[in-house]
């Protein structure tokens, strides 16, 4: 592990202390934090393609990507040009604007969505799915699985991943019972449990919420048609089903996660939620579904949503060029590297004899430190996460960043090259052996 007072990341750690004196722990994130690994995060100063360079000029292999946003790699040509381009005209205005239009018209040529709303944060993309579920139903309890994180929402921080497995909290302090009273939690994976759900509650769900393909937890695919039964159950009971592709949206493959199951299947979620790779590094998020849905948000409807930037024509930009530019070659160049870092992956830490599992959804990947195959949440916490902690230390010690948490996934984009992924391979060895220490 770094030293907390090694020399290669000294000024990360002067800026971190300054930081921490006036941001709780330093970040405005959880999960950007050591706290799962040890040691301070690097502060990063640029990017470009796929290399970030830390405060004290040390090049970095972002496994990162922003936490999945940068599917093209940092700073693109094209993206940086149209975002100028849209700067100069002006960066908010509180009206509708052309690239809104054009973005949802984009994303709903891609996905299953009939229409959609843009937000800031998935966050609020999910708070308002379900607030739009309940007010079109006019039923009030939800239905989520342990291990799915679906941003800060009161009502969702029950049994969440992400940043709250990291941090060992179960659930938080803030939310009143009373917020998550009404959410059901159940096993992911388990279609026993949900017919039970259905078969107890059915008539007062008003929605299913699931990420398309579990990625807070460490990627943890649906096992093949659980997600079309979850759509088929929730239409039996009234009940809609909500897909949170914010992670998976645009990155699983270019239609997401449901590329891969409901395209094929041929079954659609009622409602969608997305972010992350749709605003091309800026603040924009979005939810969708069935036009008739939809039609019960305001002004069109009574269920209330809002925000002062939301749709923001710099946010819209960049992801409207980000997707445009996200062609099937993207993709199959981003799957391929996938491939090759996963088996280089499982060929070192085999030799080194860690206990290991790669899993993946799509283009989408994580290694677990544990032999077990991980189906839900409780498989992914019987990880060592020593090892984890080791292991990671190892590969940035050789200039890899990989996410700080034995708990996410591994983002790779469209600019990591022969040389980027060559970088990846050769550290892994030494970091087995680190992790086999452990
Ligand atoms: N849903 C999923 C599946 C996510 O992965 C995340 C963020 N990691 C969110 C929702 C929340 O998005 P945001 O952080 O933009 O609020």
């Amino acid at each position: 592990m770094s030293s907390p007072t090694s020399a290669v990341s000294a000024r990360s750690q002067a800026l971190f202390e300054r930081g921490s004196a006036v941001t709780p722990g330093g970040v405005n994130s959880p999960v950007r934090a050591f706290n799962a690994v040890g040691g301070t995060p690097r502060f990063i100063t640029s990017a470009r393609g796929a290399w970030l360079t830390d405060a004290d000029g040390n090049e970095l292999v972002d496994m990162i990507c922003s936490w999945g946003p940068m599917l093209l790699g940092h700073a693109h040509p094209e993206v940086l040009a149209a975002v100028n381009a849209a700067v100069a005209r002006g960066t908010s205005y509180g009206t509708p604007t052309v690239p809104e239009v054009e973005l949802a018209e984009e994303i709903v040529s891609r996905t299953p969505v009939e229409r959609v709303r843009f937000v800031s944060s998935g966050t609020e993309a999910t708070m308002s799915a379900i607030r739009l579920a309940r007010g079109f139903t006019g039923r009030d309890m939800i239905v989520k699985f342990a291990g799915c994180y679906h941003g800060h929402v009161d009502s969702l921080l029950v049994a969440a991943g992400s940043g709250l497995v990291t941090l060992g909290v179960p659930g938080t302090p803030g939310v009143p019972d009373s917020a998550t009273a009404l959410t059901l939690v159940l096993p992911y994976n388990d279609r026993a449990a949900v017919t039970q759900a259905f078969a107890e509650h059915g008539d007062r769900i008003a929605c299913l919420i699931t990420e398309a393909a579990p990625g807070n937890m460490g990627v943890v695919p649906p096992e093949p048609g659980f997600n079309q039964f979850l759509a088929e159950t929730c239409a039996a009971n009234g009940a809609l089903f909500i897909s949170d592709e914010v992670m998976t949206g645009f990155r699983a493959s270019r239609q997401g996660q449901w590329g891969l199951d409901g395209a094929v299947e041929g079954w659609r979620p009622d409602l969608v939620t997305f972010g992350k790779v749709m605003g091309g590094g800026f603040p924009a998020a979005a939810f969708g579904g069935r036009a008739d849905v939809m039609a019960h948000l305001a002004p069109q409807g009574g269920v209330y949503q809002a925000g002062t930037l939301s749709g923001n024509p710099i946010a819209t930009t960049a992801g409207l060029t980000t997707l445009r530019l996200a062609t099937d070659e993207v993709y199959a160049h981003i799957s391929a590297a996938g491939e090759v870092i996963k088996a280089g992956a499982a060929a070192a830490l085999t030799a080194a004899g860690v206990p290991h599992r790669v899993q993946s959804a799509g283009t989408m990947f994580s290694v677990f430190f544990t032999e077990n195959e991980v189906r839900d949440f409780d498989d992914a916490g019987t990880q060592h996460v020593a090892a984890h902690a080791a292991f990671f230390h190892s590969m940035l010690d050789a200039g890899v960043h990989l996410p700080p948490s034995a708990y996410e996934a591994w983002f790779l984009s469209a600019a990591h090259d022969d040389h980027a992924v060559q970088t990846v391979l050769d550290a892994f060895g030494p970091a087995a052996e680190a992790a086999a220490r452990a």
